[in-house]
Order: C-alpha cells, then sequence, then structure tokens
C-alpha cells in the first residue's frame, strides 16, 4: 500500500532551452518509467509527472493510463533535487 518510489536513473528526453522547458525520463528501482516535465526559471521545479505505460502502475496495476505518479510527485522531486539527477541528465 505504501509505494516508496526509489530513482534509480534520470535522463533528458527533450528540452526547449529557450523557453526552458524540459522533458526526463525518470527510471525507478522497481522499473517503472516516469516522463517528468520541468521548468527550469526562475528555478527547477517538476510541472508534470506520469507514468510511462511500459511496465504496469506500480500503486494500482493498471497496464494503462492512471494519475498515481502524481501523488508521488514530491517525493520523486526531492530524489531528483538530492541526487542532482538533472546536471547529471543535462551533462550526458
Ligand atoms: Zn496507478
Amino acid at each position: 500500500m505504501s509505494y516508496r518510489p526509489s530513482v534509480e536513473n534520470v535522463t533528458k528526453a527533450g528540452s526547449n532551452e529557450k523557453e526552458g522547458l524540459y522533458e526526463f525520463i525518470v527510471k525507478l528501482a522497481d522499473g517503472t518509467e516516469c516522463r517528468a516535465f520541468y521548468h527550469r526559471f526562475p528555478q527547477w521545479r517538476m510541472t508534470n509527472i506520469n507514468r510511462l505505460q511500459k511496465t504496469p502502475c506500480p500503486v494500482c496495476r493498471k497496464d494503462f493510463i492512471c494519475n498515481c505518479m502524481e501523488s508521488f510527485s514530491g517525493d520523486i522531486g526531492l530524489q531528483i533535487e538530492d541526487g542532482q539527477w538533472i546536471d547529471k541528465a543535462l551533462a550526458e
């Protein structure tokens, strides 16, 4: 019940640097992959996150669209910040 996401890797999927918009693929330790959208101005912040429908949702087990990951956006966002994953993803 108490799902605890664990960020394992972050890669850049796209960006509009002029607008400060970035899209990252966030891989979690359980194999779940999410697409996270960020706006970097005035500071980096996640604007949206959703699960890629490659694997069933680890929370509700649906294999189609659901909004479960939104409830974990704060936790995932903190892990991305603490792990400096954005810097790493942009350096690639
Ligand atoms: Zn779900």
